[in-house]
């Protein structure tokens, strides 16, 4: 008789890591921060992968619930428009907005850094977290093809330029409060720009294995 099949599911199963060969750090330190990666799409693997690698201890968030025990949260690229309507159907665009507004440290990334923002450059409505102070340009930089890789300097990112990717990307347009810092720009455009606990990148830190925005990330959360 063959045996069943072993089944593998749970908090920290990454999908195909185990058969792969691969597997995320299966024990994190008792004081490792809990990060949440918003979960519903998007390159969410990507996010908890470089998490791991950051010493912290990813969570997916789906609902609500997820939220309770997170000291952070990434909310991953993707489309932000299929995201925005599943935040909505989750029921979870509320809840977010007011843990991120009562000071949740959120880091989103290309369609998050569409999410975060509190005003879009377009006619057409599509929901938003808007916790953060910028209006943004959804595929400022053209269409797929005209996405690049490039190293980019950053302001509070020591040593060399960060290789990061832009994958039909945005870019801020304008910046509308006073307190918001622009930590990049490519042709005079911020793509790195933080507000108090909230930053956000127009490209992808998440796939080229340079982890240092992510390392920032959770060392502030300690
Ligand atoms: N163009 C996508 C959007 O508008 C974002 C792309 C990405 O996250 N790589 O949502």
């Amino acid at each position: 008789m063959t045996p069943a099949p072993v089944r593998w599911s749970g908090r920290d199963w990454v999908p195909g890591e185990r058969l792969s060969g691969r597997t995320t750090a299966p024990e994190f330190p008792a004081d490792a921060p809990v990060v949440g990666v918003l979960a519903l799409q998007g390159d969410v693997l990507e996010h908890l992968r470089a998490l791991a690698r950051c010493g912290a201890r990813p969570v997916r968030v789906r609902r609500v619930a997820d939220l309770e025990h997170v000291d952070g949260l990434i909310v991953p690229g993707g489309e932000s428009t299929t995201i925005g309507k599943l935040l909505v159907r989750a029921e979870l665009l509320e809840p977010l907005r007011e843990r991120i507004t009562g000071g949740l440290p959120t880091f989103g990334t290309c369609a998050g850094m569409i999410l975060l923002s509190r005003e879009l450059d377009q006619e057409a409505p599509q929901p938003l977290l808007g916790v953060l102070g910028v209006r943004t340009r959804r595929n400022a930089f053209g269409r797929q093809v005209d996405s690049f890789d490039t190293s980019l300097a950053i302001a509070g990112v020591a040593g060399e330029p960060m290789d990061v990717s832009f994958i039909r990307a945005p870019w801020v347009e304008e910046v509308l409060d006073g307190d918001v810092e622009v930590l990049a720009s490519v042709d005079g455009k911020p793509v790195v720009v933080r507000q108090g606990h909230v930053l956000a990148t127009a490209f992808h830190p998440e796939v080229t294995g340079d982890d240092r925005l992510h390392q920032r990330f959770v060392d502030d959360l300690r």
